[in-house]
């Protein structure tokens, strides 16, 4: 039995935003252990108080990660998109490849609002680069656009009201155009 294509999120934020990213560097392609290893070194100077890395990625299409810095747009991160994922990545405080650990991973992007089902894209590019990692999403989030006001939404406590105009929002997913 073959497994479903896995849904592909385009982007739904501002198009300013998106206008704005396209002239961003895109992120950088990670398909192997050493390539993760000279980008968590050339980003060393990112790295917080307590020596974990916070970035941003996204995994394209083809199913390969690409990470950025975590101030970047997820769109310039995707050169656009679309991604089978996005989010914040954040690496262990081990420098090397061989034992950094991926210790934290939420699907948190207002620029594609993915699904916390989006978690087995993430699974895949991560083992192919064969490093450790949570078995799912340490924190999940939920999207939603609101079908009165079209304002996207980060649905908590599953109060599922539109933040600006209390409008009711849909329990199904509901970004796909
Ligand atoms: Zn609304």
């Amino acid at each position: 039995m073959s497994e479903p294509s896995p849904r592909q999120y385009a982007y739904v934020g501002p198009e300013d935003i998106r206008i704005a990213a396209i002239t961003n560097p895109p992120g950088s392609s990670i398909h192997s252990s050493h390539e993760l290893s000279a980008w968590l070194a050339a980003n060393a100077s990112d790295r917080e108080p307590n020596d974990t890395l916070v970035a941003t990625f996204v995994i394209t299409c083809d199913g390969t990660l690409k990470l950025a810095h975590r101030r970047s747009e997820h769109v310039a991160c995707a050169s656009g998109g679309p991604v089978l994922s996005a989010g914040e990545i954040t690496f262990s405080s081990n420098t090397t490849a061989s034992s950094v650990e991926v210790v934290e991973l939420t699907n948190q992007s207002t620029g594609f609002c993915p699904e916390p089902e989006s978690w087995s894209s993430v699974a895949a590019a991560l083992d192919r680069i064969a490093i450790a990692r949570p078995d799912d999403f340490t924190t999940k989030v939920i999207f939603r656009r609101c079908p009165k006001c079209n304002e996207r939404n980060i649905v908590k406590d599953e109060w599922f009201v539109c933040d600006l105009c209390d409008a009711e929002l849909p329990k199904e997913w509901n970004f796909s155009s």
